[in-house]
């Protein structure tokens, strides 16, 4: 795909100056199941609604669409306390909180430090863990302490480390760090107190579903040392991506769920005890991961419960006659013929 294309797909992505309706609204808030401490729990998720990742707007990652939820400026302290306000309203104390920016939460411009520290220091008390994302270059102890003040639980800072192979990440996911920036922020993040939990990308663009597979493998055999939690998180199409425009042209089809089991099943074996997990997005639809559509549910609720429970065997006694064309599109793959 001509460099060009991902230019012009970045440049539609981002929002202009003009765009900033619903600047004192959230994107979404929602509970989730979760686990904490080795119980389940419920989680509290939402998405704040802020200038977005700038790398977004340079050029962004293949398969990010995130920018869609972004404003085409910054969003102002006030703007962001009315937010905090309307998640306030929706939250029932759940003791893991997650907090997204569709971007990192530590960069200035999209949150600013003080907003930063009012919003963790609001759900402080019921809270027992909070989470958010960022990239490596904004983790700092500048930045981190003001926070660990605010908030009196545990915090996880989750990077998108998304591979640990320098090509898979520079070339195909086109992140704008390298692999080793990745490991020394989640080294930084342990030093300062901090959980650190990586994502891993489950099938970039231009990988087969083996390759895809082997990547994530790879990652985590690499990446375990350095992390609390890896999250395996299998591609799903966004509006306005790389990956949606190999979709349209039939060059591209979503990781099988066959995949995520076989990364989770092997994969517990080499994390050295990191906890590995996966929580697809879109499973089961067409432009999320999914296999032959009737055993999808099945294979999801075995995929949640393994992730949230760290118990992998039943993950064993799956199977759907689909299997048997997933492993024969797998070799067919392999040998370069159009499966
Ligand atoms: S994946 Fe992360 S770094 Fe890449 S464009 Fe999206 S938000 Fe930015
Ligand atoms: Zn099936």
């Amino acid at each position: 795909m001509p460099e060009s294309v991902a230019r012009t797909l970045a440049r539609e992505r981002k929002p202009g100056p003009e765009d900033s309706v619903g600047a004192d609204r959230l994107v979404n808030a929602w509970s989730e199941a979760e686990s904490l401490d080795g119980a389940r729990v419920d989680a509290f998720v939402l998405i704040l609604r802020t200038r977005g990742c700038y790398w977004a707007d340079l050029k962004g990652c293949t398969m990010c669409g995130y920018a869609k939820d972004t404003l085409g400026r910054s969003v102002t302290p006030h703007e962001l306390e009315r937010q905090l306000a309307m998640a306030l309203g929706r939250y029932r104390g759940q003791p893991y909180v997650k907090i997204y920016t569709s971007g990192s939460f530590l960069d200035d411009r999209e949150v600013d430090p003080a907003s930063r520290s009012k919003i963790l220091a609001a759900f402080g008390g019921p809270a027992k863990r909070l989470l958010f994302e960022s990239l490596p270059e904004f983790v700092t102890p500048e930045k981190i302490a003001p926070l660990r003040e605010a908030f009196p639980g545990e915090l996880e800072v989750a990077l998108g480390l998304e591979s640990t192979q320098p090509d898979v990440l520079g070339r195909l996911i086109t992140k704008g760090a390298s692999p080793a920036e990745y490991l020394a922020a989640a080294g930084r993040l342990r030093a300062l107190g901090v959980h650190p939990k990586g994502y891993l990308l489950l099938k970039p663009p231009y990988l087969t579903e083996a390759e895809a597979v082997e990547d994530v493998l790879r990652s985590i055999e690499l990446a375990h040392p350095a992390f609390d939690a890896l999250s395996v998180n299998p591609v799903h199409i966004q509006n306005g991506t790389v990956v949606e425009w190999q979709f349209r042209r039939g060059r591209y089809r979503p990781p099988w769920l066959w995949s995520v089991v076989e990364v989770l099943r092997t994969g517990a074996g080499r994390a050295g005890g990191t906890r590995l997990v996966s929580f697809p997005t879109a499973g089961g639809l067409p432009r999320g991961p999914h296999n032959c559509g009737k055993c999808d549910r099945a294979v999801l609720d075995a995929i949640e419960a393994a992730s949230l429970d760290q118990e992998f065997e039943p993950l064993d006694r799956l199977d759907c006659t689909c299997r048997t064309l997933y492993r024969t599109q797998r070799s067919i793959e392999a040998l370069g013929v159009e499966a």
